[in-house]
């Protein structure tokens, strides 16, 4: 009998904050279906059956009330039946495909960003790490009704908090003031965050919050007779002044006070705007007249007027705030704001649910302006109904949080890498990255990092960074770590080839590098404008300077090689090709004479092309197409660009093997047509190969290229040929 009774109680209560749920969302939005929450009512009845808070009450009366919570946000009935879902997940044997099946994509995703949210830890006694927190938590939310539902949970929570153990309420207070409040603030929700934080306040602190808000009752009905007396002498102005407004005044909130007398070390007497007064306005032209009309009224403090109407706070609040004094000599503060100003300081966020219903006009338009302006669009949304049904924020949208496998929060720019993770944590952590596991999963260096992600590096001793992960890297720190450890370390190569090259040379010339003295090294380096001898051979070794040239100033009387010229020259150019590869033919580099080139693996330019080059780690001169993708990456370091230019044609016949695509038709004769206009042009074939399929063909073949004029009028040549619909260059041969 006693467990029936205990039943019907239960479900007369739960029933009766049902019925006020309901009654809310029927006033707030008439035109809605509710359904959904109905629904969402029966389910979570079903799976929260028999579940109690430490309040001994039935659970089912949490996400009722936070579902409540939701309705007076004005929120619409998909984000309420989430809010009664909520706990569903995370309490009972639901799953988020459960919810999906029964009440469709967005409560299920909604539901879901929820419980992640949830398992995050907060506790943290950093400073920077709330921060952290609190917007890696915005950034990991795609739908900011997840973020409302969490701050109405919370809000509950908060409003029953009496019924946990100590130290529960201390956890969840400092959570709430670090975490929870800052977030109402940042979305522009100050009543949810008002009382969030005097809710937290009172947990965190009992005592000092009992001795403030007891110094504050103390005060209050002087307050409050002194605030009924300016109200009344403002009304009677304004009714004069024919302006339409409505006057509020209010006592400060309690942490609000409690913060300004900690930071300004102050006593509660010295509190200038304990008492508060509010004026409404129609129009932003009445806010400054109301402010001329006060300024007339009452004598104002200099210093205290601020007008977050032309400059709105981050969080897009807008009033203007001015603090005066009475003639009995009481300072207090008022703040003025148009109707619109006020709900947006108050709801925030939230504020905009309730323009979803209903035509849409060019002023709805407007007033959804500044949401804009924090909301990155996800998709070209033209009708703003649609659009905030399926709200997307992205309050950070230049930055990634990811977590150490110990929890800690580090902050990247967006599409960071593991190499960039790795280089927060320290710089040989980085240099001997050799892949990572996100979430447990093994990724490629390259992986782009999500908010959230739990990021573990694994290292190898002795693993070398590499040059391509400059063009991977994201964050400026990862960028300089690697260029730095480049520059030491290929520095040593380039100082040992110079001084190969400048050996090779010494012994052409029969001259002794020991017979040099260091002083003439040294005086060699500074007419390079260079410090020290090492400097001059890394010089030579980057191959800047000409290791001939630098020995004819170390040693001017070896002018006559002791070898006839043509053999000793070819013996320096095949030194140099053993060192360093490629030809050196064809292309000069302008204004230096005989510098190392090569001609670039990643886009083969041919003479004619337009090319830059690039002063390489002890490989001399590559030289690029400047069109060539990687020359966006090299020139990462513009001090190594240098100016190249194709060499006179002295006449000795050079070609370039080139790669070309050609997209056709599978039909017969093609591929006889196509060599016969290739061989037409003097072209050498080098290689052919050829793919079909569903009546297509792609043809790749490798030509021997004279220049660009060469290959142009071969391209279009095979364009002619009937049935080639496209002929595509391939920058890389292999
Ligand atoms: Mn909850």
């Amino acid at each position: 009998m006693a467990t029936l009774r205990h039943q019907i109680a239960t479900t007369t209560l739960t029933l009766t904050k049902f019925r006020e749920l309901m009654h809310r969302m029927q006033e707030n939005r008439p035109n809605d279906d509710l359904e959904i929450i109905r629904k969402a009512y029966e389910y979570s009845q079903k799976y929260h059956e028999g579940q109690t808070r430490a309040s001994g009450e039935p659970y089912l009366i949490h996400p009722l009330e936070v579902a409540l919570v939701l309705a007076e946000m004005k929120m619409d009935p998909v984000a309420v039946a989430a809010g009664l879902l909520h706990d569903s997940v995370e309490d009972t044997s639901v799953t988020v495909s459960d919810i999906r099946r029964e009440f469709g994509e967005q409560v299920a995703h909604i539901v879901e960003g929820v419980t992640k949210i949830s398992k995050i830890d907060f506790a943290t006694r950093e400073e920077q790490q709330a921060e952290n927190l609190r917007k890696m938590m915005l950034a990991m939310v795609d739908d900011i009704r997840v973020v409302l539902i969490k701050l109405a949970d919370r809000l509950h929570n908060m409003r029953t908090l009496e019924h946990l153990p100590p130290e529960r309420q201390q956890k969840i207070a400092k959570e709430t003031l670090e975490i929870y409040g800052p977030i109402a603030h940042r979305l522009g929700m100050g009543k949810i965050r008002g009382e969030l934080e005097d809710l937290g306040f009172r947990y965190l602190d009992p005592i000092a919050h009992q001795q403030l808000y007891e110094a504050v009752e103390a005060r209050r009905k002087k307050g409050e007779a002194f605030l009924a007396k300016v109200d009344q002498v403002l009304r009677d102005k304004l009714k004069e002044a024919g302006i339409m407004a409505r006057v509020e005044s209010r006592i400060k909130r309690v942490y609000s006070i409690h913060k300004k007398l900690v930071r300004q070390h102050i006593g509660i007497d010295q509190v200038y705007d304990l008492c508060a007064m509010r004026v409404i306005t129609r129009s932003v032209q009445d806010c400054y007249a109301v402010l001329g009309i006060i300024h007339n009224l009452w004598r104002p403090v200099p210093g205290r007027i601020k007008d977050f109407i032309a400059m709105p706070r981050p969080n897009f609040y807008q009033s203007l705030h001015t603090s005066v004094i009475t003639e009995e000599g009481t300072p207090f503060e008022i703040q003025i704001r148009t109707e619109e100003m006020h709900k947006m300081a108050e709801e925030g966020i939230a504020a905009h649910w309730k323009y979803k219903d209903g035509p849409v006009s060019a002023q709805d338009e407007q007033r959804l302006a500044w949401l804009r302006q924090v909301v990155e669009w996800q998709q070209d949304v033209s009708d703003p109904t649609e659009f905030l049904s399926t709200l997307k924020i992205d309050l950070y949208p230049e930055e990634v949080y990811i977590f150490t496998p110990k929890g800690k929060v580090v902050v990247l720019p967006r599409d960071s890498t593991p190499i960039d993770f790795a280089y927060t944590i320290h710089s040989e952590v980085g240099h001997s990255c050799t892949g990572a596991k996100v979430n447990g999963r093994m990724v490629p260096l390259r992986h782009k990092l999500h908010s959230g992600d739990i990021v573990e590096i694994i290292t190898q001793p002795g693993h070398k960074p590499s040059r391509d992960w400059l063009s991977v890297v994201k964050s400026s720190r990862a960028r300089n770590k690697i260029k730095h450890w480049l520059n030491i370390h290929q520095r040593e190569r380039a100082i040992e080839i110079g001084r190969k090259l400048i050996e090779k040379e010494a012994r052409k010339y029969r001259v002794s590098l020991k017979d040099i003295k260091d002083e003439d090294f040294q005086k060699v380096s500074s007419d390079y404008g260079l410090g020290r001898a090492d400097d001059l051979m890394a010089g030579i070794g980057y191959g800047k300077y000409s290791a001939r040239q630098v020995l004819g100033r170390l040693a001017p009387s070896a002018n006559q090689p002791m070898v006839e010229p043509g053999a000793e020259a070819e013996g320096l150019t095949s030194a140099v090709r053993r060192v360093f590869g490629g030809d050196t033919n064809a292309i000069r580099v302008k204004g230096q004479g005989d510098l190392l080139v090569y001609r670039a693996r990643c886009c083969n330019p041919i003479r004619g092309e337009s090319i830059v080059g690039y002063v390489t780690r002890g490989k001399g001169v590559a030289v690029h197409s400047l069109n060539c993708s990687n020359v966006v990456n090299l020139m990462y370091e513009p001090e190594r660009r240098i100016d190249v230019e194709w060499a006179r044609d002295d006449g000795t016949p050079s070609s370039y093997p080139v790669k070309l695509t050609v997209f056709c038709d599978d039909r017969f004769g093609m591929l006889k047509q196509l060599t016969s206009v290739i061989s037409d042009t003097k072209t050498n074939i080098r290689n052919i190969e050829a793919k079909t399929g569903n009546g297509q063909a792609h043809i790749d073949v490798v030509i021997d290229i004279a220049d660009l004029k060469h290959l142009e009028q071969l391209i279009v040549g095979v364009r002619k040929i009937p049935g080639v619909h496209d002929v595509q260059r391939l920058q890389k041969i292999n």
